[in-house]
């Protein structure tokens, strides 16, 4: 199985002990699951939102206006 490398999904342990797998790229939750192994599934299956990728990058080109 030799695709393309997975985008990384950094996985966030909840207080009540579940867990949060977090898309770096949309920002998204992707999946919460009791169990970590459940949320790889999740990632892989991910399909990032367009549209709050585009309200980010909107964001992003705002703040470097602001910043000149
Ligand atoms: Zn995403």
């Amino acid at each position: 199985m030799a695709g393309k490398p997975l985008p990384f999904f950094p996985h966030r342990q909840n207080p009540d002990g579940s867990f949060d797998s977090i898309c770096l790229r949309c920002f998204a939750t992707v999946a919460t699951a009791m169990d970590v192994r459940q949320l790889h599934s999740y990632d892989k299956n991910h399909v990032c939102d367009a549209t709050s990728i585009a309200h980010r990058r909107e964001s992003e080109k705002l703040a470097a206006a602001a910043a000149d």
